[in-house]
């Protein structure tokens, strides 16, 4: 068996890199939460150097007067923080963290499973839904239809449902604006903000954390898993094509025409790239293709990183040593109507003017990944559209970073002054280091069309592909984006239920 990777390390978006002497920075994904308890046990990752640090506080949102919101771990802490801004909140927000969390363990037990494919009509499909209904019914009446509202609602509605204070509702629509293509009014976000409820990957749901050593520990625990288990990896092995006769996969070929055949071939490059550009098109139909092609992948995020030499002092909780302003995840965007106003400018094809940026200070938690006194400061913001209506990304990204630096200046009006490195990844960079084509981080939209058995396309849902022996693994697939392991795990199942050999060579 043998894994093939064109960076020179594996962990694709999940991975560490020194950019700066002594600077470890996790270059793209940040925080863990949705990688399943179920792979980090059969695969003995905390043996094999996974160490989660879960976060707490787990939010701090600073707003432009001076005021400041803190969630907390604890529920009753939380409740004063949010008592300060309305007490009928403070009293609903146990409730809704119930409802979240009744609906994740509904819908967790099919992270781990191929979703039954509704239009296959097979027997098995037409029983795994019919087990998927008889478990909805069993829901409490009002959760049942709160969760399918969610599955269309936008992030607005649904947290206007629950909530009255304005920084509330934003502190909490941040995750439902993360990496989507949209601002909290547009439907379809309330289900990515439930997407980041799920996963227990720190031992108690929902909640998330830093990893030690920087998320690319995490890939780097999978890979010395699969060598362990007999695994070969190569890295700088680009593949140029997956080679296919009569419908049948027979191997690939890298970038320098280096031939390696197979009877099996499982992708983890997104659907547009491994359909579009790496299996020639004479070997798929065109209703295919096209199908594929529509799977919209038009990334909104630019990532920037930064070496710090301090720590930012926020005037909403001042204070240059380490405090839990700086230990939680950080959100610039105050209102809904803030992040809206930032996806309107980027519907026009521009970056927004007033930017939504989520932060974090890993070096909080682990000050290994950084030199004495120095910081790691991850800066994920929206909206950066991936096409532009004018210029071109390498001319402007230096520019639409000043502008976050100075967004984040109005909170923490020092942090220029502490900045000593910054690396800028825009979406056109996302796409031409990570081969994340349209510089999407989920591998494709998160919307109801692009989910469950719709993911990648419909039809396709169970790893499969219309070519024997080709199958997709990554995030493609259900249960779709996010460092989750569960794509990955699911594919590997369904191949071995087509090829018991494998297993067989595997003992
Ligand atoms: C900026 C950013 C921030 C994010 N933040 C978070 C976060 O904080 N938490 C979270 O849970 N998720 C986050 N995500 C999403 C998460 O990282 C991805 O959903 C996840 O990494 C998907 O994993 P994957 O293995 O399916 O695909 P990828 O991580 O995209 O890996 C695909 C791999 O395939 C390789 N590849 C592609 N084409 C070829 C080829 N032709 N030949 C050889 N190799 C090839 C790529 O180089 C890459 O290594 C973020 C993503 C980005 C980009």
């Amino acid at each position: 068996m043998l894994v093939l990777e064109r960076r020179p390390l594996v962990g694709g978006a999940c991975v560490t890199e020194e950019l700066w002497p002594g600077y470890r920075v996790s270059t793209a994904a940040y925080l863990c939460g949705l990688l399943q308890p179920r792979i980090i046990r059969d695969l003995d990752l905390e043996r094999l150097g996974y160490e989660m640090l879960p976060k707490d506080p787990a939010f701090f949102s600073p707003f432009p007067d001076g005021r400041r919101l803190f969630l907390w771990q604890d529920a009753r802490r939380t409740a004063e923080e949010i008592g300060a801004f309305s007490a009928r909140d403070a009293r609903r927000y146990p409730e809704y963290k119930a409802f979240l969390a009744r609906l994740a363990s509904f819908v967790e037990p099919w992270l781990l499973r191929p979703p039954p494919d509704l239009l296959a009509r097979r027997w098995e499909d037409l029983w795994q839904m019919g087990r998927l209904a008889a478990r909805a019914l069993r829901l409490p009446p009002r959760t049942l239809a709160g969760a399918l509202r969610m599955l269309t609602q936008s992030a607005r509605d649904f947290l206007d449902g629950w909530f009255d204070s304005p920084q509330l509702k934003a502190a909490l629509a941040t995750d439902g604006v993360i990496g989507a293509r949209g601002g909290p009014s547009t439907p379809g976000t309330a289900y990515v903000l439930f997407h980041h409820t799920m996963g227990q990957a720190a031992g108690r749901r929902g909640l998330w954390g830093f990893v030690r050593g920087g998320m690319g520990a995490i890939s780097d625990a999978l890979a010395a898993a699969a060598r362990r288990a007999g695994v070969q990896i190569r890295t700088g092995a680009e593949v140029a094509e997956i080679r296919v006769r009569d419908g049948r996969v027979e191997g690939v070929t890298l970038t320098g025409g280096e031939e390696i055949a197979a009877r099996v071939v499982a992708s983890n490059a997104d659907p547009h790239r491994t359909f579009l550009r790496l299996v020639p098109p004479e070997h798929l139909e065109e209703d295919f293709r096209r199908e594929v092609a529509s799977i919209r992948m038009a990334g909104v995020a630019m990532k920037i990183n930064l070496a710090l030499d301090g720590l930012p002092d926020f005037a909403a909780a001042p204070g240059r040593a380490p405090g839990p302003q700086h230990r939680a995840t950080i959100h610039i965007g105050p209102t809904m109507e803030y992040i809206d106003r930032a996806w309107e400018d980027a519907q026009q094809g521009r970056p927004s003017a007033e930017p939504f940026c989520e932060v974090t200070i890993p070096t909080t938690y682990d000050p290994a990944l950084a030199p004495a006194g120095g910081h790691i400061m991850s800066i994920f913001v929206q909206y950066a559209p991936y096409a532009l209506a004018a210029g071109s990304w390498d001319g402007v990204k230096e520019a639409v970073a000043d502008r976050v630096i100075d967004t984040l200046a109005v909170y923490a009006p020092n942090i220029r002054d502490i900045i000593l490195h910054r690396q800028v990844l825009s979406p056109l960079d996302l796409e031409r280091e990570f081969a994340l084509t349209g510089g999407d981080i989920f591998h494709g939209e998160m919307t109801p069309d692009h989910l469950f058995f719709m993911r990648p396309i419909p039809g396709w849902a169970r790893y499969r592909t219309p070519i024997a022996g080709l199958y997709l693994c990554g995030a493609g697939t259900h249960p779709g984006g996010g460092v989750m392991g569960a794509p990955g795990y699911n594919a590997a199942r369904e191949i071995l239920r087509d090829w018991p050999s494998i297993a067989r060579w595997r003992r």
